[in-house]
């Protein structure tokens, strides 16, 4: 049962309960004020699926965009799309989120930051986020351990267990399903 989420929750939520996929999503949008199309159909479909509405989506993402274009220009190239994975454009697919299988084998180009971060990293750049986002190196080497072997869900399950502080095995199979259990974790 997915209760709806405020757009003013976004910052707190994406530190304490997304996915790498998804915090880093969210970072990249809140410093470049902008966000290629792979980004935003992984990031926008993630949003309606922790409960953000149309509205507040449409809101979230203009004021980031208008920060670098004009408020036409946003109407014009991304609102559309935008509603259109809410179901109200063109044929009205109810667009589901992507899971973990769908993001890890996404094609990311240079530049994109969509995709699995244990996947599309190279492992210094995955290291430097890691250590930024304050993992502990312990911690770290064993998230790094799993990557090397091509176990990315598994490195996410660790990384949850790491940032929620539990023992538990995690399963990771979806980033809603993360961000579910991050808040059944931490309510
Ligand atoms: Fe996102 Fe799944 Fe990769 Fe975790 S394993 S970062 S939830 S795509």
């Amino acid at each position: 049962n997915i209760s709806s989420v405020q757009l003013d929750q976004l910052d707190l939520l994406s530190r304490h309960s997304f996915p790498p996929c998804m915090r880093k999503l969210h970072e990249h949008l809140r410093s470049n004020h902008h966000m290629r199309h792979g980004g935003r159909m992984q990031y926008g479909l993630f949003l309606k699926g922790i409960g953000l509405s149309l509205e507040d989506a449409l809101r979230f993402w203009r004021d980031e965009f208008t920060k670098q274009i004009d408020a036409d220009k946003f109407q014009k190239l991304y609102a559309y799309n935008i509603r259109h994975n809410y179901g109200k454009e063109g044929k009205r697919t109810n667009y589901t989120p992507y899971s973990c299988i769908k993001i890890i084998m996404s094609n990311v180009g240079h530049g994109d930051a969509h995709g699995c971060p244990f996947r599309h990293s190279d492992l210094p750049h995955l290291k430097q986020q890691l250590l930024a986002w304050k993992l502990p190196v312990a911690g770290i080497n064993e998230v790094v351990e799993y990557v090397s072997q091509g176990h990315f869900q598994l490195a996410c399950g660790k990384y949850f267990q790491l940032t929620h502080g539990i023992q538990s095995d995690v399963n990771i199979n979806h980033p809603n399903q993360y961000f579910m259990d991050s808040q059944n974790v931490l309510s």
